[in-house]
């Protein structure tokens, strides 16, 4: 590829949802961006009205999904389904009458997004719609539990940082609601959790604050892991991309099967490891799609062993078909995600000009007391995917032995199975390094001859190096 086309290839600009813990909110006047302490009391009508604001949208949502259910699955003509306007200003009056009356507390600009958003409906795809008609899946229906996200748009968030603090502010009420509660105003302002170590997240916040990258929408939402007022902020940013460099073969990628995401990616540039390490692929949502086609397999194989009820030889033969299609179903969804995977593995050694990949050998004779993703999710399909990317962009793909890969610290070389107290996190016996275990692998595989390093370690006592 020459240089031009390598210019070209990196002008699309890339979209990057950045999610983080958020602390006690703050009342916000915009104008100015001034901080307001609040009292306990105040407080309280803030979670109240955030559990409303979100119930709201979720009932929007809801709304919307069933409008175009109407209109897409139902086929109900144009101009009856047009008295559902997809515009909030238009549907104050009937959203009143659907009892949705909290609506009135919640920003106009909240609506606006909700509306932008559930105008899109969750059943995309000819197959998806199918399935709908046929009465075989139910249109999703959205939480209104307090726990659904409440989306925003760019114009009322603002990011900004306060001497060594981050925060997020946004306009999440109606002013008229927030005069009530004796609320400073509709907007709140929430401090950023950034934990001291991740120079990541504190480094892609100043970049958008800077505005070299650009915040597009952003939206908050109950933290899942944790009960009562805890809540995440997430924020979508698009940037322009590292355009494309040469391939070189000292500019080492290590990429590790994940635990909690199917890769995890560290790049060393001849010999000096760079700061950052990037999870690449969505582990959950792989499994969540490849386990709702799983239960529908299960309950097929459940129906055809029953002895309660048997099927007739013509019920098996529709059971049997049908189970052979979500088989050929199943294996496409996972090649596809393992093609993702693969795609943007490639993509990231492009943009560094990683000619050599280092991955954990995923022979099935290789022994590994990892639990990787990978392993639930047809290594051999990753793999496949990996060595056709490898080929394309005449990378060269390494094979090691992934032996104490993920025991051994990246900073000191100390080898420990102590050094693993959980399975998510790495913590060095020797020398006190942290790390995400699946970040720390990662920096292992980046080391040109990785395995001779772990083959000669000597423990303990000695001096380690
Ligand atoms: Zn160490």
């Amino acid at each position: 590829m020459s240089e031009q086309e390598a210019a070209q290839e990196g002008t699309k600009l890339l979209a990057k949802t950045l999610t983080f813990g958020l602390g006690n909110p703050m009342g916000f006047k915009s104008k100015g961006s001034v901080l307001v302490e609040l009292t306990e009391d105040q407080r309280k009508a803030i979670y109240n009205g955030l559990r409303d604001a979100s119930t709201v949208v979720a009932r929007i949502i809801n709304l919307l999904n069933s409008r175009e259910y109407i209109r897409q699955i139902m086929k109900v003509p144009e101009e009856l389904v047009a008295q559902f306007k997809p515009n909030y200003s238009l549907v104050k009056g009937p959203l009143k009458r659907l009892g949705i009356e909290e609506a009135e507390q919640v920003a106009g600009s909240v609506l606006s997004q909700t509306f932008a958003l559930g105008v899109k409906p969750d059943f995309q795809g000819e197959h998806g719609k199918g399935l709908l008609l046929k009465g075989e899946r139910q249109i999703p229906l959205h939480r209104t539990d307090g726990t659904h996200p409440i989306p925003q748009r760019a114009t009322e968030t603002r990011l900004f940082q306060v001497e060594k603090n981050f925060y997020v502010a946004m306009q999440v009420f109606a002013e008229t609601w927030a005069k009530k509660q004796e609320l400073p105003s509709g907007w709140l302002a929430f401090p950023i959790k950034v934990k001291p170590r991740d120079k990541t997240m504190a480094g892609q916040l100043l970049k958008t604050i800077g505005g070299e990258w650009k915040l597009k929408n952003s939206r908050l939402m109950r933290n899942p892991r944790t009960g009562g007022n805890r809540w995440l902020g997430q924020i979508v940013v698009a940037f322009a991309p590292e355009p494309f460099k040469k391939m070189t073969r000292s500019v080492v990628m290590g990429i590790d099967l994940g635990v909690n995401v199917p890769a995890c990616l560290h790049i060393s540039e001849n010999g000096k490891p760079l700061p950052w390490a990037m999870m690449v692929g969505r582990g959950r949502d792989m499994l969540n799609t490849r386990n709702l086609i799983r239960s529908e397999i299960v309950h097929i194989i459940k129906a055809l062993k029953s002895k309660d009820s048997p099927l007739d030889g013509k019920a098996r033969a529709i059971y049997r078909d049908k189970l052979r299609d979500l088989r050929k179903r199943e294996r496409r969804v996972m090649k596809m995600a393992s093609q993702t995977v693969a795609a943007r593995i490639a993509d990231t050694a492009k943009r560094h000009g990683a000619g050599t990949w280092q991955m954990e050998d995923l022979s099935p004779d290789i022994k590994t007391d990892q639990p990787w993703l990978a392993r639930n999710w047809a290594p051999g399909m990753l793999l496949d995917a990996v060595r056709w990317q490898a080929r394309q962009c005449g990378a060269e793909l390494v094979m090691v032995n992934p032996a104490y890969t993920s025991q051994r610290c990246a900073r000191c070389g100390h080898i420990d199975p102590q050094n693993r107290p959980k399975q998510t996190d790495f913590k060095c016996m020797a020398c006190g390094h942290e790390d995400n275990a699946d970040k720390n692998a990662a920096r292992n595989l980046s080391v040109v001859g990785i395995e001779k390093l772990i083959a000669d370690f000597k423990a303990p006592n000695g001096a380690v190096q």
